[in-house]
């Protein structure tokens, strides 16, 4: 049995991006544990941007709080096991001079991660801290699609880390970004297109839907909702000229070796 760490920004991401993967690795008898790196709670008063976002989640009190409650069943249903670390989601943090870090929505894309070397430092520290505690054999994470801030560090440091410390890493495409920004992530290079199966497809649909208070925004209009997770599946088996149903995964170019762990962990 190996141990695979898929590390989350936020509370969905690992999820939704490489649910079908999760499951299949567990299938094969895998223990995967989802870390997740933005799950620290808030002290009121909330930005105009936060207040916005609890608007539309329908969440009033307790947002943490509920978010991870959802996270719990959505882990279960695929049963992998959790760790949350405690940093700050984008919308709760102040820059430097004291001011929100996201003053207006589109923020969480164009601030980057320049100005934000302390908390990249500090999220490395963290991360590095699970690694020696678990000791995996392959770790998963976001490629950064999409530029959102908190993507973008978790991104990095994972990248730091898969360098310092030459683990096998792999790199997943962030869902919804994946939806609009298809470009290879900046700074990685080889791909592996995952064949996956209705079943683990259909686990990630069944274990997404416990997101409820994230499905407009992830959604906004589209009537196809949770089953769009199935469309991207079968867009991105597409995209590497294959039927069928699939995840996409990036490698960093000192470590394409990463990919054959993945499929040996599945065969
Ligand atoms: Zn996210």
């Amino acid at each position: 049995m190996a141990v695979i760490l898929s590390i989350s920004p936020h509370v969905d991401d690992a999820v939704l991006s490489a649910g079908g993967t999760i499951d299949a690795l567990i299938q094969a008898g895998h223990q995967v544990e989802i870390v997740t790196v933005f799950a620290g709670d808030y002290e009121a008063p909330l930005s105009e941007v936060a207040a916005t976002y609890h608007a539309e989640w329908g969440i009033t009190n307790d947002a943490v709080a509920v978010r991870c409650r959802e996270d719990d069943r959505a882990i279960a249903v695929l049963g992998a096991s959790s760790t949350r670390l405690r940093f700050l989601d984008a919308i709760y943090r102040k820059d430097d001079t004291g001011n929100w870090l996201i003053q207006q929505l589109s923020d969480t894309e164009t601030v980057g991660i320049k100005s934000q070397q302390i908390i990249l430092a500090q999220i490395t520290d963290a991360i590095r801290n699970v690694l020696q505690a678990k000791k995996p054999d392959l770790l998963l994470g976001p490629s950064g699609l999409g530029r959102h801030v908190d993507h973008l560090l978790t991104s990095q440091a994972i990248r730091n880390l898969a360098v310092e410390q030459q683990l096998a890493t792999l790199f997943w495409e962030d869902i919804p970004y994946v939806q609009w920004d298809t470009l290879p992530p900046c700074g990685l290079f080889t791909s592996l297109y995952l064949p996956l199966s209705e079943g683990n497809i259909t686990q990630k649909i069944l274990a997404a839907q416990f997101y409820a208070s994230q499905k407009d925004m992830l959604w906004w209009n589209n009537p196809r909702g949770w089953n769009t997770i199935r469309d991207i599946a079968v867009s991105r088996a597409n995209a590497g000229d294959n039927t069928g149903l699939a995840e996409v995964f990036w490698s960093l170019a000192q470590a394409p070796a990463s990919i054959n762990v993945l499929q040996a962990l599945l065969s």
